[in-house]
Order: structure tokens, then sequence, then C-alpha cells
């Protein structure tokens, strides 16, 4: 059984470089390969091929040939470059009746390529398949005998019948089964990644819409006390000026939206904590006046930080709106801060429905709501951006039933160094 023992270690050495290839081609993640590289791919294996044949007698040679062959033409349409390669390989070998046969063999069916390789793309997969190794077989078949009939070259036919009729077309049929299980993942990671993008769109829209809530809720609550016609005048200039100012926020949020996305702090300032959580409680009043939600401060004298207006503005709206949606029968709200020398820590306290252990472990997730229909999951998510872009930590403890604490760290700016900058 010397030609199967041989065909067989030709074959290993064709599956191992298949699998490298492979192996490389997903590490690089490049499926669209120039064809210039898949030739030369194919070439060097139809040279491994002939190099380690069989040869028991001196003009004839025993090896896998065929597979490079049949694969590229059929698959790649390159069958008559790899074919007019591999006569130009074999002859270096000598040129002598082996190398007429494998012309004779060969030529014709590199002419015939043109046809069948369109042909062969219009099949279905498992066709394509079953079409690869017939065409290996009926070249088994024909290199048989030509070996044999013509050339007497081995006096063992179960060998060489068994090595020509079973190893090729099992070669191929692997190879081919590899490469249409290949095509298919890719067309199926193609797919899911349009529809991660079509999501992400669906997603995006939902977190303009949700950003966008706040303020413009903020400012249509101003714009109902307007209509009272007793309203002072300054009372009347100031709503004026903070649905301005609200109207303006939304529309800053439309244009930063992708903060979410990649905390980017823009326009970094030095921001007095509480003078911004005291603009933060005027826009936020009306709303929590609606839940008969009474809000309580307790401000240190000092504190600054440095961050983004804007941003940190959408940070504690985000979280104070969730706590007085936590309070639909009403309660109170604490905001706090407490200054040291390195951090000051902003509390906010409610006395809302609070939340399980295993809520609380999901708070920030992307999309994760228990409001149904009222939520988007998202406020969180930006809170926690927002948080870890200016530097700062959240810790956040529940109880069910009796309320929720966010305490919010930021590293201060001392007024001493304040003063100095
Ligand atoms: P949304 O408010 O749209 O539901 P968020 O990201 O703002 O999304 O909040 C996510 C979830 O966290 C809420 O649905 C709610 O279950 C919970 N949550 C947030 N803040 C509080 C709070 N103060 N008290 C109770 N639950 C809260
Ligand atoms: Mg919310």
């Amino acid at each position: 059984m010397e030609i199967t023992k041989h065909l067989f270690s030709n074959l290993s050495i064709l599956i191992i470089l298949l699998l490298f290839c492979l192996i490389w081609l997903d590490r690089s993640r490049k499926f669209n390969l120039s064809k210039t590289t898949i030739i030369i791919f194919f070439i060097l294996l139809l040279w491994i091929c002939i190099q380690f044949s069989y040869n028991p007698v001196v003009f004839a040679r025993y090896d896998l040939r065929i597979i490079p062959i049949v694969i590229g033409g059929l698959y790649l349409g390159i069958g008559l470059i790899l074919v007019v390669a591999m006569l130009i390989i074999r002859s270096f070998y000598g040129i002598d009746m082996g190398l007429a046969g494998t012309a004779v063999l060969y030529i014709p069916l590199a002419i015939a390529y043109f046809r069948l390789s369109p042909w062969f793309w219009k099949q279905s997969s498992d066709r394509r398949i079953t079409i690869a190794i017939c065409l290996g077989i009926i070249l088994g078949i024909l290199t048989l005998a030509g070996m044999e009939g013509i050339l007497h070259t081995s006096s063992n036919w179960f060998d060489a019948g068994f090595a020509y009729l079973v190893i090729p077309p099992l070669g191929i049929g692997l190879i081919a089964y590899s490469i249409e299980y290949i095509k298919k993942s890719v067309e199926i990671k193609h797919q899911l990644i349009k529809v991660e993008k079509l999501k992400a769109v669906e997603q995006m829209g939902a977190a303009i819409s949700h950003e966008i809530r706040n303020p413009l809720t903020a400012a249509s609550g101003f714009v109902q006390l307007l209509n009272d016609d007793y309203l002072p005048r300054h009372k009347r200039r100031e709503y004026l000026s903070i649905v301005k100012e609200e109207l303006n926020s939304a529309e800053r949020v439309i244009q930063d939206y992708l903060t979410f996305a990649k905390p980017a702090l823009v326009s970094i300032e030095e921001l007095n904590v509480k003078n911004e959580l005291r603009q933060i409680i005027n826009i936020l009043t009306p709303m929590a006046n609606q839940n008969s939600v009474e809000i309580i401060t307790d401000f240190s004298v000092i504190g600054f930080i440095r961050g983004d207006r804007q941003r940190f503005r959408q940070c504690f709206i985000n979280i104070l709106k969730n706590a007085v949606e936590a309070m639909p029968n009403g309660g109170q709200l604490y905001l706090e801060t407490h200054f040291s020398k390195d951090y000051i820590t902003i509390c906010v306290r409610d006395t809302g429905v609070g939340m399980t252990p295993e809520q609380l472990e999901r708070l920030g997730e992307p999309y994760y709501s228990t409001k149904g229909k009222n939520g988007t999951g998202l406020g969180m998510m930006v809170v926690y951006s927002i948080v870890r872009a200016m530097n700062g930590f959240i810790r956040v403890e529940s109880v069910i039933g009796s309320g929720t604490t966010f305490r919010i760290k930021f590293p201060t700016i001392t007024s001493f160094k304040k003063h100095e900058s």
C-alpha cells in the first residue's frame, strides 16, 4: 500500500496547510484576499504535492495535485493558471511520459473550466460539494487509467485504485465542505453586523428622545406656569429665561449625544457645585411639585470641581428625575453635599420605592428599566459614563420600600488651589 500511504501523507500536508491558512485568515479578519495571494498559495500547494509525491519509477509521480486543481478551478476560477503552473513545476522533475500524460489529462480540463466554473457557482452549496467530489473521482479514474493502463507503473491494482478513488474525493470533500462552511458563517456574520448597526441606530433614536425629553418636560412645565395672568413681572422673566435655557439645553443634548458612547469632556471648567445643584433644583421643581415631592437641601459652604457644566447637569437631572419618579405618591428628596480636602460628596436620598439587590446590580446597564414604556433605561448609563469621565465614583444603597441613596464623589479643587490659579 505504498501509494495509499504516500497520498495520505500528501493529504495531511494539504490539510495542515489549509488549517493554518484558515486560522491566519480568521486572525487577520481579512476575507477578501487579493487573487494573486490566492494563486500563489495554490501554486505552493501544487508544488508541495509534486515535491512529496511517490515515484516508484522515474517518470511516474503519484500525488494529490488533483485536489488544488479541482478546488482552485471550481471555486476560484483559476484552473487554467494552475494547470499551466503545474505543468511547469512538473517539468522541473523531468520531461518524460508522466509529464505528457499529465498534459493530456489536464489541458482539456483547464479549457473546460471556463464553462465549468461559472456554472458551478450557480449551484446550491450541497451540490457544489457533490460536483467537486465527482470531478475528483473522474480525475482519479482517468489518472488511474493513464498510470495503469498506458504507463503500467504499478502492479498493485488495489493499492492504486484505493489511493486514487478514495483519497482525492475525500480530501476534496473535506476542503469543499470547509469552504462552504466558512462562506456561510461569513455571510451570517455580515448579516449580524447589519442587524447590529440597525439596532444601534434605533437605540440612538431612543436615547436622544429620552435625553431631549428631560429639558422639554421642564420647559413645558414653566410654560404652563406662565399661563397665570397674575404672575408678577419678575417671575415671568425668570420663568422665560429658564424656558429658554432648557430649550438651549435640549439643543445641546442633540449636539453632543455621543457623549454617552464616548464620554469626552468638551468644555472643562470650574463648577461651583452648590450653584449648579441649585440650578438643577430650579429646573426640577415643577416636576417635583407635580409628584408632591418635597426637596430638602443641605449644602456645604464651599466646593468646586472640574467638569463640563452641561454634562454635570445632565447627570444630576437624571439622578434626581429617577428619585422623583421613585416616589409616585410623594415623599422627600434630600440633596446634600459634604466637603473634604480631596473629595466633594453629593448625596441624593429619596423615600421612594427602592430597589432589590438584583435591580441594584443591573443599575447603569444600558436599556435596563423597570418603567416599561415610560423608561428607556439610558439615564443611569449616562450618569455612570459622565461620572467616570469626571474621575468620580458612585455608590448606591437601596432598601426596597423605603428608599435609595446615591453618593457621588468627585475630586475637588480646594479653594486654596482655586485662588492660586
Ligand atoms: P429609566 O428611568 O428610563 O427607567 P434609568 O437608567 O434612569 O432608566 O434607571 C434605570 C432603572 O433604575 C429604573 O427603571 C429604576 O428601576 C431604577 N432606579 C433608578 N433610580 C432609582 C431610584 N432613585 N429609586 C428606585 N429605583 C431607581
Ligand atoms: Mg431615568
